[in-house]
């Protein structure tokens, strides 16, 4: 095919730009998601460590305040406030255990009332929290020891790290949490670890209890991102896919249009590869030559001589059919306009013209350039426009039809029978002939409808005046059954095929 020939890219160039243009948007895409699954992570790591921040401080609140309670009873004896140490043990929630002291020895305890022990408030995190690896009683279990001292007396209450684990590990669930109390830190399974957090590779997020010695940290382990996407975005993903798909599509298509016909066809243009080819049509008494139909053929480079058929409807459609027909029509009056000499009668040259030549009047100026290559007289210009397309009566089309006429220049509908052109469009456009469609002249003989069909087009035209033409006319039977019923004009392969220029002039010569 003429038009796919000469891409402009490189096959490679080509699926490289197909291939990025799916790419891309997927792409694209990803880091969108990626960025979307980050702060999706960083959301949920800030909300559990603030909901965790939340449950730890209202535990320690209790325990500040069993501690508040207890602490102006420090500097009584043991067995004065054993029961009030007791009681706040039962009374609060989550403390588990009280005890006093006085001046930094712990002397009496909820659990064992008198007791001693020295109390180092170096332990403690701004001397008030202590994270503590267990005690004699629970070793290897954490717990939080709160302290509040006043002069020489002073509380202190523990709140059990079993609860504590249980917030990390119930409110953590998939983000890693972590409480961390000065220089010690507890992770979900009841460790206490002593020395710096482990690191929390993905939205790390701590906050720091702004009413106790304490902070949360919460985030997630290394490739959590690309975990989350894999079970949150696989819909996302396909529409993703689809997307490219699509892009890659559209980029394919782009890339084709742009080495498309019309290109193709420019390039043809500019390149004066669309020439004329003749055909004679002869008087249908004589057989002498009347005239000529130009036919278009487009001389490729690489694919020879190509049939209209397979490049007029991409003209058409593109619009360039108007260019090339200009350009046509000054090769045509190039070559024929010095015989003019030689024509004896008027010579009837046919152009084709489409309804894209129908929409403003340059056409005029056109034939006005073409005849004025000829001699006065010495030919007649008939433009055929098909009866399959044929164009609206508007204020333009009338108009160009009126200047045509007034240049001289004849109206052919050609290919007529093939469509549903009335009688009334005929007269509005003032036709001057019509051509008889090949498929009812190949029928002569054969199909007795057709040439029903033919008999009446005939008698038609004689009604209404208007000059006709047969085309396709191939047999000695047809030409005979034509010049009997008085078609005017016949053209077709028995009086001679469609030729080249200096072919034609030659056969003009000897004719
Ligand atoms: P068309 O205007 O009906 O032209 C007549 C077609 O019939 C030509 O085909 C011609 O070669 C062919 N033909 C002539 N005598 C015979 C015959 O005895 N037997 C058979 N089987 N065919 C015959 P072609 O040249 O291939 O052109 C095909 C069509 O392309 C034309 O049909 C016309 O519609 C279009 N075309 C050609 N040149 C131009 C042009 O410059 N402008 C426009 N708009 N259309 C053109
Ligand atoms: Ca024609
Ligand atoms: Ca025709």
């Amino acid at each position: 095919m003429p038009l796919t020939v000469r891409p402009r890219r490189k096959r490679s160039t080509r699926i490289a730009i197909t291939l990025l243009s799916g790419l891309l948007p997927i792409l694209l895409g990803s880091v969108i998601l990626y960025m979307q699954a980050e702060r999706t992570l960083e959301q949920s790591a800030r909300h559990t460590a603030d909901e965790a921040l939340r449950q730890f401080e209202l535990m320690l609140d209790n325990t500040a305040q069993a501690a508040r309670d207890l602490l102006p009873l420090a500097g009584e004896t043991c067995e004065e406030v054993k029961l009030a140490l007791r009681e706040q043990v039962t009374r609060r929630p989550f403390v588990r255990s009280t005890n006093l002291v006085w001046d930094n020895n712990l002397y009496c305890s909820s659990l064992f009332g008198d007791f001693k022990e020295a109390v180092n408030e170096g332990d403690y995190h701004e001397g008030k929290l202590w994270l503590m690896n267990g005690n004699p009683v629970t070793p290897n279990t954490a717990l939080l020891v709160y302290r509040l001292s006043d002069g020489r007396g002073g509380a202190l209450t523990t709140l059990d790290g079993y609860h504590l684990s249980n917030i990390l590990r119930l409110i953590g669930r998939e983000t890693l949490l972590l409480l961390q109390v000065g220089n010690n830190w507890l992770s979900a399974d009841g460790q206490v670890h002593q020395g710096p957090l482990p690191p929390l590779p993905v939205a790390q997020s701590m906050l720091v209890s702004p009413d106790h010695a304490f902070s949360v940290s919460a985030g997630f382990p290394k490739g959590e991102t690309w975990r989350y996407m894999a079970d949150e975005y696989p819909p996302l993903f396909s529409l993703l896919i689809f997307f490219g798909a699509v892009s890659g599509a559209i980029g394919h298509v782009v890339q084709k249009r742009s080495t498309s016909p019309s290109h193709e066809m420019l390039r043809a243009l500019e390149a004066g590869e669309f020439i004329p080819y003749f055909q004679p049509v002869v008087y249908g008494d004589s057989k002498k030559w009347s005239g000529a139909e130009v036919l278009m053929r487009w001389n490729h480079p690489k694919e020879g001589l190509v049939r209209p058929d397979l490049f007029i409807p991409f003209a058409e459609h593109s619009g360039l059919i108007v260019p090339m027909t200009r350009a046509l029509m000054q090769q045509t009056a190039a070559l024929l306009g010095p015989q003019s000499a030689v024509f004896a009668q008027p010579f009837r040259i046919s152009i084709n013209i489409t309804a894209s030549h129908c929409r403003d009047l340059e056409l005029v100026e056109d034939c006005r350039e073409f005849l004025a290559a000829f001699i006065p007289g010495s030919i007649s210009l008939v433009l055929e426009l098909t009866e399959r397309e044929l164009i609206e009566p508007t204020d333009i089309t009338l108009q160009l039809f009126e200047q045509l006429h007034a240049l001289g220049v004849m109206i052919a509908i050609d290919d007529f029978g093939t469509g549903h052109s009335s009688l009334g469009y005929l007269r509005k456009f003032n036709v001057d002939f019509l051509k008889i469609d090949q498929s009812f002249v190949a029928m002569i003989g054969i199909d007795a409808l057709s040439r029903h069909i033919l008999d009446t087009i005939i008698e038609l035209s004689a009604k209404l005046d208007l000059g006709i033409v047969a085309e396709g006319v191939e047999t000695q039977e047809q030409a005979d059954y034509l010049t009997a019923h008085h078609v005017n004009f016949l053209q077709g392969y028995l009086f001679g095929k469609p030729m080249p220029a200096a072919e034609f002039l030659r056969a003009l010569s000897h004719d």
